[in-house]
C-alpha cells in the first residue's frame, strides 16, 4: 500500500499466524472448563485479539478496554487514564489482558493494579509482542508471542501515527 516501503518486514504474515495459533492452543488447554474473559487493550490489540480468540476453542467472553497515557507520545509517563471501561463484570472471572506489544511495562502495571480490586478469580497477561530492554516495571507475562530488540514495530494493530495498524505483518521504520 502507499506509504508501505517506508518499513522494513520484521515478523512475515506466515511466522504471526503460526505463533498465534500456537497461543491459542496454549491458552484453550490452560483455560479448560474456567470461565475465560479476554480484554482487549485498545486500540493496538484488536488485530492480535481478533485472530487470537478465533484459535482458543471454548466458549469465551470477549471485552475492550481503552487506555490513554498523558505526556507527549514519544514517552510513556505511566500515568494512565481510563477512556473506555469494561462492560461487564470480572468478579470471579478468569481474565486474561491481551496486548499489542509491552515496551517499559507502565501501562500493564497500571491496569493489573485497577483490575486487581475488582476481585476477579485470576488475572493473566498474553502479549503478541515484548520488548524487555525499555522494561521499567516488571510485570509477570504469562504467553509472548515474540521478544523483540528495542525498535518501533508497526503493523498487526500498531499504529505509525494513528495509521498503518492494518498492515498484515510486523515491520520497523527503515533507516535511510
Ligand atoms: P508501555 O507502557 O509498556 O511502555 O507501553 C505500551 C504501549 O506503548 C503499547 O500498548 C503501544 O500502544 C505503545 N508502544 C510501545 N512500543 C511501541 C512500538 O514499538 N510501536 C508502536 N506502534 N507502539 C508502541
Amino acid at each position: 500500500m502507499e506509504g508501505e516501503d517506508r518499513f522494513e518486514v520484521l515478523l512475515t504474515e506466515a511466522e504471526i499466524e503460526r505463533r498465534v495459533r500456537e497461543m491459542g492452543h496454549e491458552i484453550t488447554r490452560d483455560y479448560e472448563g474456567r470461565d475465560l474473559v479476554m480484554v482487549g487493550v485498545l486500540k493496538g490489540a484488536c488485530v492480535f485479539l481478533s485472530d487470537l480468540c478465533r484459535h482458543v476453542h471454548l466458549p469465551v467472553a470477549i471485552d475492550f478496554l481503552g487506555l490513554s497515557s498523558y505526556g507527549d507520545s514519544t514517552t510513556t509517563s505511566g500515568v494512565v487514564q481510563i477512556t473506555q471501561d469494561l462492560t461487564q463484570s470480572i468478579v470471579d472471572r478468569d481474565v486474561l489482558v491481551v496486548e499489542d506489544i509491552v515496551d517499559t511495562g507502565l501501562t500493564l502495571h497500571f491496569l493489573l493494579e485497577n483490575f486487581r480490586v475488582r476481585k476477579p478469580r485470576s488475572v493473566r497477561v498474553c502479549t503478541l509482542l515484548h520488548k524487555p530492554s525499555n522494561t521499567v516495571r516488571d510485570v509477570p507475562l504469562d504467553y509472548v508471542g515474540f521478544t523483540i530488540e528495542n525498535r518501533f514495530v508497526v503493523g498487526y494493530g500498531l499504529d505509525y501515527e494513528q495509521r498503518f495498524r492494518n498492515l498484515p505483518y510486523v515491520g520497523y521504520v527503515r533507516t535511510p
